[in-house]
């Protein structure tokens, strides 16, 4: 039956050659319906019970399940379909062709994330269903670099995908446990334009943001003598001035100043809470000038922080199978999201971070061994043999 199975390497190659860039900007961005479409025909070559699940136009999330889908204790082994965009002039290899280099596979994708699908099946095809008590589920999630709209779709509908989750991004097999959140804000003056010479013939925006960023930066403090949390190598959050536009001529009273702000906010902090006290905060910095107004907006929905206990099971069996402790990562992930599900999560897959998003992005190929190795003793521990069923 798994005959028409292409070898491990061969699907990493296959999935690697057909782009699925997902990106903001819509010249860009890419469909990622062909890579979906691809692990369909295999895991239903393997026994799998297969949903599409359109997300998009020319957007879709795969639900893959082997075993009784009816089980709410299974596992579930996850990744992004979609790839950050490439800049082509400045990669050595063709990031499609899957080259073969130095003990390396160099393509887009192949430490984030596409491989990790290959290994995941590479795993999954040493079971049948009448192997498993609680069912493997591999989700496949549609524009994670981009928008999130694949898990977005599955938290919206309360889409129960099992008990445990794994996320197979790139942190050469350590588990991680924990990440911050992100939210991007822009903070917008506006005023009212007139010759310098007279200050009253306008309201000065820059003025307002003074008082405006004096009132941030006792925020910022507070924020940072407030939480801590040692598992972060950055202890705190942060919050980042990154940048700053307003006025045009030193003989106009500006009109209108910009800035806009990047913060990471710890585990435990809620985004919608954060910003709505970022507007109450700021908000009477203006008081005095009622001529300036203030306009607070979040440049996108945000990540929220991620969290999964040091003595969840999942954890304590990742750290165990890996033989190294659970730690934290500095970049976000899908996992706050499969937690709203209810899903014991774990971010844990081959490749390492530092090549991902990068020209010539590789995958070290001693990594595909030891990863089939884990999921499979990951998929023997929580689907193969009875298990314990808290209520
Ligand atoms: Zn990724």
């Amino acid at each position: 039956m798994t005959a028409k199975l292409p070898d491990t390497l061969s699907m990493m190659r296959d999935l690697i050659a057909r782009p699925s860039v997902s990106c903001t900007d819509p010249h860009f961005d890419q469909s990622n319906l062909e890579v979906i479409h691809l692990l369909a025909g295999w895991l239903e070559t393997l026994g799998f019970r297969i949903e599409i699940e359109t997300v998009a136009e020319r957007k879709a999330n795969l639900i893959a399940t082997l075993g009784d889908a009816g089980n709410p204790n299974g596992l579930v082994l996850s990744g992004h379909t979609d790839t950050v965009p490439y800049d082509l002039e400045r990669w050595t290899f063709d990031p499609f062709a899957a080259t073969e280099r130095d003990h390396r596979l160099y393509g887009l994708g192949s430490a984030d994330m596409k491989s990790f699908f290959a290994l995941a099946i590479a795993a999954a095809r040493r079971y049948s269903a009448k192997d498993l008590r609680q069912p493997l589920t591999i989700l496949a999630t549609a524009d994670e670099e981009s928008s999130m709209c694949g898990v977005k779709a599955l938290v919206e509908e309360q889409k129960r995908l099992g008990r445990y989750a794994v996320i197979g991004e790139p942190t050469s097999l350590q588990p991680i446990r924990v990440h911050k959140g992100v939210m991007l804000e822009s903070i917008r003056v506006r005023g009212q334009s007139g010759h310098s010479s007279d200050p009253a013939l306008g309201a000065n925006a820059i003025d307002g943001m003074y008082a405006v960023l004096t009132e941030l930066l006792a925020f910022r403090a507070e924020l940072q003598s407030r939480y801590r949390n040692p598992v972060f190598k950055v202890d705190y959050p942060t919050l980042n001035l990154g940048s700053i536009h307003g006025g045009d001529n030193p003989n106009r009273i500006c009109a209108h100043c910009e800035t806009q702000i990047d913060i990471r906010p710890l585990p435990g902090m809620d985004l919608e809470e954060l910003h709505q006290t970022l507007v109450s905060r700021l908000e009477p910095a203006l008081a005095a000038s009622p001529r300036l107004s203030l306009e607070i907006q979040k440049l996108f929905d945000g990540l929220p922080p991620f969290e999964t206990p040091a003595d969840a099971e999942i954890i304590r069996t990742c750290e165990q199978l890996s033989g190294k402790p659970a730690t934290s990562a500095a970049f976000g992930t899908e996992a706050p999201f499969l937690s709203r599900l209810g899903l014991e999560t774990v971010v844990m897959g081959p490749g390492n971070i530092e090549q991902a998003h990068q020209p010539d992005e590789y995958l070290a190929l001693d990594q595909i061994q030891p990863t089939i190795d884990l999921l499979s003793r990951l998929i023997e521990r929580f689907c193969a043999v009875p298990h314990p069923v808290s209520s």
